[in-house]
Formats: structure tokens, sequence, C-alpha cells
């Protein structure tokens, strides 16, 4: 289990790993901009796809922070089960959707 830092300025992602003497490093060693933890699962776009970053701040300043989501979450016996990974958005119109409807599920599995 990693971090990635991101930053939304040079649209660059810098692996984090797991040392944590590092965690409090957060300038962006380029720009020094205020970098942004992100899950490892995220996958960064390529420098040019201006877009998709767009997307992924989005997502990212609305608390999806690529994390696993999943289709269906249901209780059995008091037991929570979640079943099958939802994959990320890349364009903004399925990105809005997306936080709507996921949103109270990443509430939910952090509390
Ligand atoms: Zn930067």
């Amino acid at each position: 289990m990693g971090y990635k830092k991101v930053c939304f300025n040079c649209r660059r992602s810098f692996n984090q790993g797991t040392d944590f003497t590092q965690m409090s490093e957060k300038e962006c060693p380029v720009c020094r901009e205020m970098m942004v933890h992100v899950s490892h699962r995220f996958r960064p776009p390529k420098h040019r796809e201006i877009e998709k970053w767009k997307v992924a701040k989005y997502l990212i300043e609305n608390g999806m922070n690529y994390h696993h989501v999943y289709d269906k979450i249901y209780s059995v016996d008091g037991i929570v089960c979640l079943q099958g990974y939802v994959n990320y958005p890349e364009n903004m119109r399925e990105a809005k959707e997306f936080v709507k409807k996921y949103k109270g599920q990443l509430d939910f599995l952090n509390r």
C-alpha cells in the first residue's frame, strides 16, 4: 500500500512509496505548489491530457481519492459485503454522475 503525490499544477505524479519519514514533504519539487496525496491506484494521465487531469482533480476535490468504489454494497447478518470494482471515469460528464452516485459510498466505507 502506498500513496502517490500528485501536482495538478504541472500535471505530474511522484511515487510516494511507504517511506513515512517523507510524508510531510508536500511541496512539488518542480513548481513548489502543494501536492495532493492520492491512492496508489491512481493512474496519472499523460502530461498533455489536460481534460483527464481536470477530471482527476475534480474527483479528488470531491473526496473520490481513487480508493476502490464498488458496484454493490449489501449486508448479510450485519457483515458488510462489497462486490465489483467500478472504474474511475475519465470525462467530466461521467465524473459528475460518478461523484453523485458513489460519494455516499466512500463516506460510508471511511466511517
Ligand atoms: Zn508542480
